[in-house]
């Protein structure tokens, strides 16, 4: 395991020597070949920063580790070093941010084209006809959200053939992970203050990575929009948590003094590329914000919708709700979870997501919007639509016979995808073939709960992944998330931005992402 660093003689000399150009230009990123020593001890110098500075989360192994906070601590997974990623993508992905928040927000206020487009799926996926029920619900009492708060996370991976940046989902419902992202970037510049000449890597090519604090803001801002000074944020969780640090960063930044990191770019003499080179300024804040963790269940027997509208969830009025539970069928065990998920809706409270945000979410909804002619619907801007356009991948309903057919002969070119979030919940390859065969077999209509999707292969790279505090080396690809802040009060566009960044990465082999499902580590961007 990582050892503090002794020796300075740190190149593996059997990888350096006798490369063909293309490993040249690569070979600033083939991690692997870094001596096992210098490995060793930036490993362990991470760990120690992991800990001190709060990049951890639960262990599995320990009970309670989900329930009692600083018990059974362990570093969140995470790569050693920074992912190499294009610069030119990297904008794509951050000049795509607002432009999905205003889709999201647009979307939502059709009714009619998210009950429409979900009507087959109603029918044979139960979690997704009782989201679908509430909806309706509050479509026939009219009901109106005045302010709108989306925190978002719109996840890319670049498909090396094409080298073309495709998105593989707009979650609208518990984008996990901003408080947690945003130390891994500090990691990484940290790492690279210290051993980037060793490393030949600059630590200024990691972007500052804000999303802990801009999540803050807009949660804050939109509580100030509520405008009842007595009235606080309540997160809805799960009641085992082993991700609950990344959810405490936001309530302990809401209450109390933080650090708020400005990150800025700056222009570096002599090096082309460089205005996206960021520096950080640091500045302090306060909101001086309470609030309270419940769960649905909780806030089935405690809450109360009051006469003018208000939620009162233990006597106290709620302005925000957040939702860190709730989007999967397993946060649903009865009726009780239900009646909660209800009421929130019913209140004056600002949601986040509204069940109509959290419609916009999901597969088949992206599937729907990546028809022809469907942004336009939406948005008018025909460079809007067109920069959102060439982000998505190819998606397709299964009632398309044809598609079916090509998916059957050439499974792994897909990936068949429910309406789950959460990760691990996907078929890939030859389980794509059987399920299809099986669908058209029993001949009903269960191939509604399903999207297909165009398989994306990213490029491989030389990783070095941490988990329970050992490395090892792999292959592996990532994914990008561009998390995005959405406020509006009825005309009013309070915050519309791009908010910080996620980068995870996996092994290669593994075709599930999600580093809470345990397939990927926390890692941020190297720009190139
Ligand atoms: P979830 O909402 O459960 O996170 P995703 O659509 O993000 O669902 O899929 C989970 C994971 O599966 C992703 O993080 C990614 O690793 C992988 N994945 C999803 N879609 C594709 C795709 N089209 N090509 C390659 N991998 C994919
Ligand atoms: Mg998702
Ligand atoms: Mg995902």
């Amino acid at each position: 395991c990582p050892k503090p660093l002794f020796s300075l003689n740190l190149m593996s000399k059997s990888k350096c020597g006798n490369v063909d150009d293309h490993t040249l230009t690569s070979s600033l990123f083939d991690y692997h070949r870094f001596d096992h020593q210098l490995l060793q001890s930036i490993a362990y110098d991470s760990l120690v920063w992991a800990s001190l500075h709060g990049l951890l989360v639960g262990h599995k192994s320990i009970q309670n580790s989900g329930t009692v906070p600083g018990v059974g601590l362990v570093h969140a997974p995470f790569a050693l070093l920074p992912n190499p990623f294009p610069e030119i993508h990297w904008k794509q992905a951050c000049h795509l941010a607002p432009l999905f928040n205003e889709l999201v927000d647009r979307v939502s206020l059709d009714g009619k084209f998210l009950q429409e487009s979900l009507s087959r799926t109603k029918k044979v996926d139960e979690f997704t006809s009782r989201l679908l029920d509430i909806h309706s619900k509050m479509l026939e009492i009219n009901k109106k959200e005045d302010i709108r708060l989306g925190l978002h996370r719109s996840d890319y991976m670049l498909d090396e053939q094409t080298n073309s940046l495709l998105q593989i989902e707009l979650n609208t419902i518990s984008s996990s992970f901003a408080g947690l992202s945003s130390l891994v970037s500090k990691l990484h510049r940290n790492t690279l203050s210290h051993y980037g000449k060793l490393l030949e890597l600059d630590s200024e090519r990691v972007p500052a990575n804000n999303s802990v604090n801009l999540f803050v803001e807009a949660l804050a801002k939109a509580w100030s929009e509520y405008n009842n000074p007595r009235a606080v944020i309540m997160f809805i969780v799960q009641a085992v948590e082993r991700n609950m640090y990344d959810q405490h960063f936001l309530s302990v930044y809401l209450r109390e003094r933080y650090p708020f990191c400005v990150g800025y770019w700056t222009k570096k003499k002599n090096v082309e590329l460089s205005n996206m080179i960021s520096k950080e300024k640091m500045l302090y804040n306060t909101h001086h914000i309470t609030t309270i963790r419940k769960t649905l269940a909780e806030v089935d027997q405690e809450g109360e919708l009051l006469p003018d509208g208000t939620l009162a969830v233990g006597g106290q009025a709620i302005a925000v709700i957040y939702f860190r539970a709730g989007y999967t069928p397993a946060d649903f065990p009865s009726e009780s979870e239900w009646r909660a998920r209800l009421l929130m809706e019913q209140s004056s409270a600002i949601k986040c997501p509204s069940i109509s945000y959290h419609l916009v979410g999901t597969k088949k909804i992206q599937q729907e919007l990546a028809k022809p002619n469907v942004l336009e619907r939406f948005l008018e801007n025909k460079d809007d639509i067109a920069k959102l356009r060439e982000c998505f991948a190819g998606l397709w309903s299964l009632d398309d016979s044809d598609i079916a057919r090509k998916a059957i002969e050439r499974p792994e070119l897909y990936v068949m995808k429910p309406q789950r979030e959460g990760g691990g919940n996907n078929i890939y390859g030859d389980a794509v073939r059987e399920t299809l065969q099986k669908l058209q077999k029993a001949g009903s209509q269960e191939d509604a709960a399903y999207i297909l999707m165009q398989r994306i292969f990213p490029t491989t790279s030389a990783a070095i992944l941490m988990r329970d505090g050992c490395w090892h080396k792999d292959h592996a690809i990532s994914e990008l998330g561009i998390y995005g802040t959405y406020l509006r009060n009825k005309d009013k566009v309070i915050m519309n931005n791009q908010s910080g960044y996620l980068m995870r990465t996996k092994v290669s082999s593994s075709d599930e992402g999600g580093v809470a499902a345990g397939f990927a580590v926390l890692d941020s961007v190297y720009l190139t």
